[in-house]
């Protein structure tokens, strides 16, 4: 890839810094945080590379792509990291600056949404009514109770979540009858 200087944003570094990625800039390029992150074969961008592009102010190479949108989270990359620079830090500032610009895949959409009309990432109604086909006791979850879920709606309501994760106020989940374990 060829990379010209005079078209980063210089800003990037900064506004990373703004949103939590505190330590970006120690940074030294040593790969270990993709020697151990699990997505890192699922993607050519993998976290020392989005480091770098961060440092060289590349947000267009960052926040249209759908790497910072692959991690899991685990923070494995923090652990190996010699330097303490916080690369999940990093993946969620970028995630948190790329949904402001109203980029965020599909997914997360739903996700979002699950979780603000139904208590779950994922739908359990499936699960529910398995458990009452072998006579298991009811789970109290999340969504097992209206009044959970209408704490869990004012709590993203007095955020700015609803705009960023783009909650609507009417919701269909898909896919009713999957469930993780099926
Ligand atoms: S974030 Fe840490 S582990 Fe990853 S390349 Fe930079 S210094 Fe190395
Ligand atoms: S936190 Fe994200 S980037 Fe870091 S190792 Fe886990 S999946 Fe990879």
């Amino acid at each position: 890839m060829k990379i010209i200087l005079n078209n980063t944003n210089k800003d990037l570094v900064d506004k990373v810094i703004e949103n939590g990625g505190k330590r970006v800039t120690e940074c030294f390029q040593c790969g270990m945080c993709a020697s151990g992150c699990p997505v890192a074969s699922d993607t050519d961008h993998k976290i020392k590379r989005t480091m770098h592009q961060v440092l060289l102010g590349l947000d267009e190479q960052i926040l249209d792509k759908k790497a910072i949108w692959l991690c899991t989270t685990c923070f494995m990359c923090l652990e190996r990291c010699p330097q303490n620079a916080g690369p999940t830090d990093v993946v969620i500032a970028l995630r948190r600056m790329s949904a402001e610009k109203g980029i965020i895949p599909e997914a997360q959409i739903e996700v979002a949404n699950n979780i603000y009309h139904l208590g779950h990432a994922v739908t359990v109604k499936k699960g529910i009514s398995l458990r009452e086909k072998v006579d298991a006791p009811p789970l109290t979850t999340a969504g097992s109770d209206k009044k959970y879920i209408d704490e869990i709606q004012k709590i993203v309501d007095s955020t700015h979540a609803v705009k960023l994760l783009k909650i609507r106020k009417e919701w269909k989940p898909k896919g009713d009858d999957v469930i993780a374990c099926d």
